[in-house]
């Protein structure tokens, strides 16, 4: 499929695929599977991997990502950092990000292309610019996952 959308698209037009690396479902995908499926997405031209994980209903492991310590953060960082070790596309990873130094020390030490942000700026849109004024400044998101319960999307937080 991967392959059929690459030919559909100008070549400048980057065909990026976000992937589980586990759907932590009983049946779901799982690591080892989610390294296959990448290896197979790289041979199949696309332009990048961004990793992620869980699914709506998730049971094993499910652990509660809301972030309380630093070594919450980042919680996709390890298994993408794998998956990146493995492959020659530019590999991305999401989750639970919260410190601008500690997005470029990951950076400076990984083979990770790019550290995303999702809920962080659904809480906070401005977040980077707060980051280019103050590098110590902390995203107050803590991926508490209410703002999925709201239309339209607003962060459920009081600030
Ligand atoms: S409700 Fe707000 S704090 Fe919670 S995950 Fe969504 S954006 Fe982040």
């Amino acid at each position: 499929m991967s392959t059929a959308v690459k030919n559909a698209v100008a070549p400048t037009f980057a065909v990026i695929v976000k992937l589980n690396r586990s759907d932590e479902l009983e049946d779901g995908l799982c690591y080892e599977e989610a390294i296959a499926v990448a290896k197979i997405l790289e041979k199949c031209h696309v332009d990048g991997i961004e990793i992620s994980c869980g699914m709506i209903g998730r049971k094993v492991g499910a652990p509660n990502r809301v972030i309380r310590t630093i070594e919450e953060e980042g919680y996709n960082f390890k298994a993408a950092s794998d998956i990146a070790s493995q492959l020659h596309i530019p590999v991305f990873v999401v989750g639970g990000f919260r410190r601008f130094v500690d997005i470029e020390s990951r950076l400076q030490s990984s083979k990770i292309a790019v550290i995303s942000l999702g809920r962080h700026l659904i809480c906070e849109p401005d977040l980077p610019k707060k980051w280019m004024a103050d590098h110590t400044y902390e995203s107050q998101c803590k991926s508490c996952n209410q703002c999925f319960l709201t239309n339209p999307l607003e962060c459920r937080m009081n600030h």
